[in-house]
C-alpha cells in the first residue's frame, strides 16, 4: 500500500520515563512511520508525577531519539481504553515491551483482550533489551524514595522530576504531621 503510513501506538504510565521505555521508542520507531508514544491517564491511579510532568519529562528525553529518527515520534495523553485511544490514533499496531515471565502473562491476555475488543488493532512486543531488561518505573520510584541514586536507569530530566515531586510529597506530608 504506497502512501499508507503505517502508525504505532506504545502505550504506558511512563512515570517516569525510564532507559528501558526509551530502548523500545528507539526501536519501535525503526518499525512505523509514526509512533505515538501516549500516556494512559488512570484517575484511580494518580501516580507520582502528574500526566503533564511525564510528558514534558518524555518531550526531553525524546529529542535526542527524534534527531536519529526516520520515523516521526508524536506524544500524546488519553484516558478512554487503550484500544480506542489507538484507533483515534489511526494506528494499527500497539506496541509493547515484553522484560520477563510476569510481564508476559499479563502482556498476552491484555493483548488478547485488546483484539477481542478491536481486532482490527494487532499488537506486537519487542524483548527487553539485556541492559535495560531489570528497570521498572515502580523500582525507580522506590529506589529514589529511599534516598538511592536512580541516575544510571533513567534520564536526567526524569531524575529530576522524580526527586522534586518526592520533596513536595514529604514537605506535604510533613506540614500536615505538624498540624496534626
Ligand atoms: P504500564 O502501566 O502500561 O505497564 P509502563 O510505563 O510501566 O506502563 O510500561 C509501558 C510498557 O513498557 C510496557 O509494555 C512495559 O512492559 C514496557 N517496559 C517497561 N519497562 C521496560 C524495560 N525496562 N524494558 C522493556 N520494556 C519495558
Amino acid at each position: 500500500m504506497s502512501g499508507h503510513r503505517r502508525i504505532g501506538f506504545y502505550p504506558g504510565s511512563f512515570d517516569p520515563v525510564t532507559y528501558g521505555h526509551l530502548d523500545i521508542i528507539t526501536r519501535a520507531a525503526r518499525l512505523v512511520d509514526v509512533l505515538v508514544v501516549a500516556v494512559g491517564q488512570h484517575h484511580a491511579k494518580p501516580g507520582l508525577l502528574t500526566v503533564e510532568e511525564r510528558l514534558r519529562v518524555l518531550e526531553e528525553a525524546l529529542r535526542p531519539i527524534r534527531e536519529h529518527a526516520e520515523c516521526e515520534i508524536r506524544l500524546a495523553k488519553y484516558s478512554v481504553l487503550t484500544v480506542e485511544a489507538a484507533k483515534r490514533a489511526g494506528a494499527s499496531v500497539i506496541i509493547r515491551g515484553l522484560r520477563d515471565g510476569s510481564d508476559f502473562d499479563y502482556e498476552v491476555r491484555m493483548a488478547q483482550t485488546n483484539a477481542t475488543l478491536d481486532p482490527d488493532i494487532e499488537t506486537i512486543f519487542l524483548a527487553a533489551s539485556p541492559s535495560a531488561r531489570m528497570i521498572s518505573s515502580t523500582l525507580i520510584r522506590q529506589i529514589a524514595e529511599m534516598g538511592g541514586d536512580i541516575g544510571q536507569f533513567v534520564p536526567m530530566e526524569a531524575a529530576e522530576a522524580v526527586r522534586r515531586a518526592l520533596k513536595a510529597k514529604k514537605s506535604f506530608s510533613g506540614a500536615h504531621a505538624d498540624t496534626e
